[in-house]
């Protein structure tokens, strides 16, 4: 009794739990439903119904193709399933398959399913009806097609796998011409039985060119023993050969494996195993055949009728594995127009294009940065050139402009210092006139009175005479630097006696010497010299000099004389003065330029004397050399050279006194 409850309850709950799935799915529909139609979050439901099984390398390619085309996630929910035939394709198997179809896909809206391979696509065309009723399909991976097989389902379309026999085997018997027998192998699978129906229908067209040996359905054994008893003369085709005798299933990898090696004869194939150890064949690629029936069924969801779309072949290509055919020595030559040839070596440019193109353009960047640095380093060093050039010439213009400045400092003291002496030159020119002249005038007005004695008179006349003197002498000056000054002084040479003039000088100064209380000498010799020079301008030059003598010079003596050196005269007039500064020695001789600062001397003369001097001497070509020495005396000596006449021992009488001080 307690057992019944139990089982009661418990279902009972098992009805609400199907209750509550069945409303849950209902109202996720119904949302869905709702959001699609506001959102378009929709997307297209697709089953993908796979013969065969993950890992199967064909069905692994096919899929790739299916999922080129369908990988949208936002437009495709797809829904995979692997049938799994190959390993189990019992009819009880196919009816629990559909049981499960029906039960997973009872409240899902459809909107088309892919039918991958022969098992997937006869599943459909007997059960589809059940189990996605007015679904579109696309199939797929068809080997034996035949139109009879849609007939009544309007709403299939798809490609279907095209093998070409005939093709594999005229380029096995071209690259090959000692064969003359084809084994081929297969398996009891749909796909392998349909290849070799597909052979026995060529045999006859290969009739005098090769025999046909099948190979169907072997235990490995058997197939083994047979495979390796086969005459150099054969070439092996391998169709399908992964179901065992014992329902047993093998990938195509361990197939091709046990294969060759049972015979180191070629093995060609009709499948895209290459690369697993055959030759390689006319091939139809999986990939393509995937690609191509999503294609198709993407034409029917976009509204295509597909009783309106053609069923095609797929692609057929011929492909090879280059080791196989290195090993059959295959020419590469002999390979039809558009192989593919797989595990071709490849060339270190093909192995490293990718790293090469990388260095060659990072070589190249360093070598635009070198040169670059390489351009800037020059350029700077040419610039640093410039800068240092510059710098020279800025310097050599900065020493340049500070000589111009020391000069143009010197010129400026020069103008300055010529300005002050020409200032004192006015000066002494006024009192060098105003004095004498005021002597004339007053000793003048002196001699008009009654009361002036006779000695007066003559007294006054002779300082008026003085006067008169000193102002010829000035004006004197002033005509010979005018002259100096416009060029026009000359030389006028004559024939004279020499100690004539002397002594005519020494007259004339020798009362004025006397009067100031000091000694007049002159000094020559007792011969008659006759000498051709310029008189005047020697006269003028002895003056000048025994004038400042006797202005600078309040004690002691004055002499003056000549030494009677070889060809050149050399005269001298020496004094016992105030002497002049060893600083002013070098400016003596210009003009204005005076150096006693009235400091024992009232200050007479205008600066002209030794100017004119210096002047006359040069002219006459000779030269002046002072010697002198602050209050010591001054000796001035210059030479002048000139033709000379000797009267050797004549006394000449030059004045008692003087030849008395001489001697
Ligand atoms: P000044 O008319 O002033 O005498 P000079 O050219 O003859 O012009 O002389 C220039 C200056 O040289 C004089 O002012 C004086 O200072 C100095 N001088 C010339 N001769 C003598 C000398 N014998 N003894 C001392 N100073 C002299």
């Amino acid at each position: 009794m307690n057992s019944k409850l139990t089982i009661t309850i418990l279902i009972f709950i098992r009805f609400l739990h199907v209750e509550a799935f069945v409303s849950a799915q209902k109202s996720g529909d119904n949302k869905r439903e709702a959001y699609s139609k506001s959102w378009d979050f929709s997307r297209q439901r697709i089953v993908v119904l796979n013969a065969y099984h993950q890992k199967y390398h064909w069905a692994d390619q096919l899929m790739d193709g299916v999922f080129s085309e369908l990988g949208d996630k936002d437009k495709y929910e797809l829904y995979i399933e692997y049938m799994d035939t190959k390993r189990c394709s019992d009819s009880i198997y196919y009816q629990q398959l559909k049981e499960i179809y029906l039960h997973k896909y009872r409240g899902v809206k459809v909107d088309g399913v892919l039918a991958c391979d022969e098992n997937a696509l006869n599943f459909m065309l007997q059960n589809g009806d059940d189990v996605f009723p007015e679904v579109p399909v696309s199939f797929c991976g068809i080997v034996g097609f035949d139109t009879l097989l849609l007939k009544g389902h309007d709403l299939y379309a798809g490609v279907y796998e095209g093998f070409d026999v005939a093709d594999n085997l005229e380029f096995i018997k071209r690259v090959h011409p000692q064969v003359n027998h084809i084994v081929f192998i297969s398996d009891s699978t749909s796909s392998g039985k349909a290849l070799i129906a597909k052979a026995e229908n060529i045999e006859p067209q290969f009739k005098d060119k090769l025999t046909f040996e099948y190979l169907i359905h072997q235990h490995p054994d058997s197939l083994k023993k047979r495979l390796s008893a086969l005459s150099e003369t054969t070439a092996v085709m391998w169709c399908m050969y992964v179901r065992m005798p014992d329902g047993s299933f093998i990938s195509t990898e361990q197939s091709i494996d046990f294969v060759t090696s049972c015979t180191h004869l070629p093995v060609y194939c009709l499948w895209d195993v290459v690369g697993q150890g055959v030759v390689g064949g006319n091939i139809t690629p999986p990939f393509f055949q995937g690609a191509g029936s999503a294609k198709i069924l993407k034409r029917i969801l976009k509204g295509e009728d597909p009783s309106d779309i053609e069923i095609t072949k797929s692609l057929l290509y011929f492909k090879f594995d280059y080791n196989q055919l290195e090993k059959y020595e295959i020419d590469l030559a002999d390979l039809p127009n558009g192989s593919i040839v797989i595990n071709r070596p490849t060339s270190f440019w093909q192995k490293y294009s990718n790293e090469i193109v990388w260095i060659l353009f990072v070589l190249v960047v360093l070598l635009i940065s070198v040169f670059t640095l390489i351009f800037l380093y020059r350029k700077s060093r040419r610039a640093e050139g410039e800068v240092k050039r510059k710098n020279t010439e800025l310097e050599d213009l900065s020493s340049n402009l500070k000589l111009v400045n020391q000069e143009l400092k010197i010129s400026k003291s020069r103008a300055e210092e010529s300005d002050k002496l020409k200032t004192a030159f006015l000066a002494n020119l006024s009192h060098e006139i105003r004095t004498p002249m005021n002597g004339i005038m007053g000793f003048a007005d002196l001699l008009r009175g009654e009361d002036v004695t006779k000695q007066e008179k003559l007294d006054y006349l002779g300082l008026i005479e003085s006067s008169g003197q000193r102002m010829l002498v000035l004006i004197d000056d002033l005509v010979n630097v005018s002259k100096i000054e416009s060029g026009t002084l000359e030389l006028v040479e004559s024939k004279f006696e020499l100690n004539n003039l002397l002594k005519t000088i020494f007259l004339f100064f020798e009362k004025e010497v006397k009067a100031k209380g000091l000694k007049l000498k002159l000094k020559n010799d007792p011969d008659i010299i006759i000498v051709r020079m310029d008189r005047t301008k020697l006269e003028q030059i002895l003056y000048n000099l025994l004038r400042n003598a006797l202005k600078f010079t309040h004690q002691g003596s004055i002499e003056f004389g000549y030494l009677n050196n070889h060809g050149n005269m050399g005269f001298y007039v020496k004094d016992s003065g105030i002497g002049i500064p060893k600083e002013k020695q070098n400016v003596i001789f210009e003009r204005f330029v005076q150096v006693n600062d009235n400091r024992e001397s009232p200050k007479q003369g205008v600066g002209l004397g030794l100017a004119i001097v210096k002047e006359f001497v040069d002219l006459m070509g000779g030269k002046i050399q002072l010697d002198s020495e602050k209050d010591k005396g001054s000796l001035f000596v210059f030479t002048i050279p000139c033709e000379k006449i000797v009267v050797e021992n004549v006394a000449v009488n030059i004045g008692s006194e003087a030849i008395a001080d001489f001697k």
